[in-house]
Formats: C-alpha cells, structure tokens, sequence
C-alpha cells in the first residue's frame, strides 16, 4: 500500500495535516509530502477537498497461488544460548493447527552451537527442524534474521509462521512481514483454523483490551502470528525424531548494519514473572509503597514472586518488569494471589489462564472474583496477616 499526492491538484490548504493524527503528512513549499511517520490509515485522503490524495492497494488476491504455500513453522529464539520458554508454548500449539491442517511442523532455530537440542524438539511433536547456523548468530543481528528467515520463508513457503511476542520477536517479525507482503497479526491470544476456508484465525485484544478481535490474512501467505509467553501452555506430545536440515551462514559482522559492543545483563536476578510457579500480586487496595511489605512477607512465605496491576507501578510501588496485563506480562503460575485488585479486563487478560486464583478484596462485587477460584472478601489488611500466620504453622507442622 502507498500514499500517493498528486502535486497539481494539491492546493496546499493543509486539511490533511490538520486531519493526521500521526504527523504523517506536512506541507513543504504549499504541497503535501508524507512522512516517515505515515501509517498508511488513508485520513488524509478522506481530509482532501481536492482529492489530490489516494490510498494505493496492490491486490494480491490473484498473484497469489494459495495452494504453494504449506506447513506449520514457528522460529526458535534464544537468549544467551537458552531457548525462549514460548518456543515450546508455540510448537504445542503448532502441532494442533498442524494437525488442523494435515500439514508438519517445522521449528527453525538461527545460532551456533545448538546441535544437542536439535532433536529433543521431536518431543513436542515437531517434523523437521532447521537449524541455519552461523557463528555470528549466536546473538540476535535483526537484518541478518530478516535476511536469512525472509530467504528460506521464500524458497520453503510455508502457510503459517508463529513468533514468541519477545523483543527480538516483535522486531524481525513486521520486517519479515514486509519484506513479503505477509499478512502478521501481534500479540495474538488465540489460535485456531476456520473450518470451511482453512485461514488462520488469530484473536486478540483490542480497543484497550475491551473487545476481542479476530482477525484473518485470507489473500496472503504466509500467515503469520505473533503470540505473548504465557498465553498457551508447553505439553511434551510425542517421542518423534525428526528430519534436520542444517542451513551454514557465513555471516560477517560487516554483513550487518549492527555491531554488537558490549552484552548487559539484568543487575538483580529476579525470577521472571511469566515463568514464576507462584505470584502474589498487590493492586491499588494495597494502599502505599511501604504497605507493600505486607505483600512481600506473604510472597516470602509462599515462595513466591511479587507482581502488581498497572496502577502499583504508575504509582512507583513497584519496578515495571512486575506488571501483569495486557501491557504488562502474561503469567500462568500454578498459585495467582492477587490482593486489592479489581480486576479490570486488561488486568484480567494477564493473568486469567493461571492454575489457581485467590482474590482478596473487601468489595464483594470486585470483578475479580469472577475469575478466582477462592476469594476472601475482606480488608487485605486484617485479611493477609492471618494467612501468612497460618501458612507459617502449616509450614512448622510439616518440618
Ligand atoms: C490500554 C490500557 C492498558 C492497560 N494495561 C493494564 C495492564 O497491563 N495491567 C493492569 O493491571 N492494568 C492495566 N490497565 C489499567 C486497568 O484498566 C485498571 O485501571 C487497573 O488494572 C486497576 O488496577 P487496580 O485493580 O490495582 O486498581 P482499582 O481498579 O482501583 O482497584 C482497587 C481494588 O482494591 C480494592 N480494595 C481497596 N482497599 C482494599 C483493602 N483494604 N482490602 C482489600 N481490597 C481493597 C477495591 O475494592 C478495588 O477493587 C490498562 C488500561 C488501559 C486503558
């Protein structure tokens, strides 16, 4: 899709700057030039008294022949020579639309050194693996995953490719989807098959999280789907062996715009939240920063981590990398704890598909309690000093 502006009828009168939400058009010399920042939404076209303005659209629909494109992949992205926990989330998942579909699972995994685990993804039902290896990749270059995922994406064709929503997933993601006029859609948190067309549809939130859309990329391959860690759960299915095909990389750091100096880590090791087995969580009814420490003795004694809703770190209660939500993190512990939280739909999609949840809050009609599997209404204040009592004998009786 392009902007197109045609210079002779633009009478530079500026309705479409005026109408840009974005900053995606300004007027240089009294005509209408875009801007880097154009998202393509077409309301300057619609602003444009002279209709100086179109929306060009490439139709797809006929150069693309469907039946080329075949197979279910999910690309494998690591950290440090760790593979990301949502890999194994997607290849359960993979293997059901691959079924859906009568079509194999592939996983791709770019690196160095990843040999020995090759194989032990047979036990989450995959077919093939490809293993494109090169020295450089054993850390993340984005051009270079653009480049050599875009390639064998190309020669393969594959009908659906599903990406953790990490960092490094949300950046080469959109830049595959470019480059091959493929149809992404982010942060899904759900997956299935239309049954009479056999298109991908992917669900996920939108308009802050009050509806849910399902969306549908029917006259584009491949279909691809970005999926946040935590939104469906890893299960070993299968003892396969599968095929391996090693692609060899001969990448040079000048291959890449990008030249990696120095590798940071995290100062303090915290368990991260999405793959915490026990979460207890403080919302706004926690009151203040220093009330807080109630929730860490009732974190300390069961073990666990200390999560908040978007509000506590608003509030600078809590460090960012402990929201849960939809802008936030996405957990699935076996014991979610959440004390003083209302449970708003965006705070809800965060933390609903966890094992077991307990909701402490004084109002009976708080809408957490419509997710809880236990919930004490009460004063988290009287309410959670007894509970870390009682824990506390539980924990003696049994020593
Ligand atoms: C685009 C968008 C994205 C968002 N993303 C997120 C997100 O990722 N995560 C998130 O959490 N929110 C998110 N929000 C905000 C969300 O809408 C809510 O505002 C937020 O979750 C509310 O936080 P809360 O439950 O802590 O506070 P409140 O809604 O104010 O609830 C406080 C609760 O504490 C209870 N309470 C008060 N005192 C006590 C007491 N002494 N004992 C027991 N209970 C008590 C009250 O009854 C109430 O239910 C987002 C909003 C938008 C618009």
């Amino acid at each position: 899709m392009s902007i197109i502006i045609d210079d002779e009828l633009c009478t530079g009168c500026g309705s479409c700057v005026a109408s840009c939400p974005f900053g995606g058009i300004e007027l240089i010399e009294n005509v209408a030039v875009i801007t880097g920042d154009c998202t393509l939404c077409g309301a300057c076209v619609d602003a444009c008294p002279v209709e100086a303005i179109t929306l060009e659209r490439e139709e797809y629909i006929d150069k693309i022949d469907k039946t080329l494109f075949k197979g279910v992949w999910v690309i494998a992205e690591h950290f440090q020579e760790n593979i990301h926990n949502v890999v194994y989330q997607l290849l359960t998942k993979g293997r059901e639309l691959a079924n859906e579909l009568n079509v194999s699972l592939t996983v791709v995994i770019l690196g160095d050194d990843f040999e020995e685990v090759l194989e032990t993804f047979g036990d989450y039902g995959v077919d093939e693996v490809i293993y494109i290896k090169s020295k450089l990749l054993k850390n993340y270059y984005s051009d270079l995953y653009v480049k050599a995922l875009s390639e064998i994406i190309e020669d393969r064709k594959p009908e659906v490719i599903l990406i953790g929503a990490t960092p490094t997933g949300r950046d080469f993601a959109p830049r595959i989807a470019k480059k091959l006029n493929a149809g992404l859609t982010a942060d899904c948190t759900g997956l299935e098959i239309e049954e009479d067309t056999k298109n991908l549809l992917q669900t996920r939130p939108t308009f802050g999280g009050n509806i849910m859309a399902t969306i549908r990329t029917p006259t584009s391959r491949p279909q691809m789907a970005t999926v946040r860690p935590g939104i469906f759960k890893a299960n070993k299915i299968a003892k396969k062996k599968p095929k391996i095909t090693t692609i060899i990389k001969k990448f040079e750091e000048k291959d890449s715009v990008t030249k990696i100096l120095k590798i940071v880590k995290k100062q303090k090791e915290k368990i991260n939240l999405e793959d915490a087995e026990i979460i207890v969580a403080g919302g706004r009814g926690v009151g203040s920063k220093e009330n807080f420490k109630l929730i860490e003795e009732l974190a300390e004694v069961l073990g666990a981590e200390m999560g908040g809703s978007r509000v506590t770190i608003e509030l600078n209660w809590l460090d960012q990398d402990r929201q849960v939500g939809q802008t936030g993190k996405t957990v699935t512990p076996k014991l979610y704890v959440a004390c003083g939280i209302s449970g708003a739909i965006q705070h809800l999609v965060g933390m609903e598909n966890s094992e077991i949840i307990v909701a402490i809050n004084k109002d009976p009609n708080a809408p957490i309690f419509s997710v809880a599997h236990y919930g004490i209404v009460g004063d988290l204040h009287k309410v959670i000093p007894v509970l870390i009592d009682e824990i506390k004998k539980v924990k003696e009786e049994e020593e």
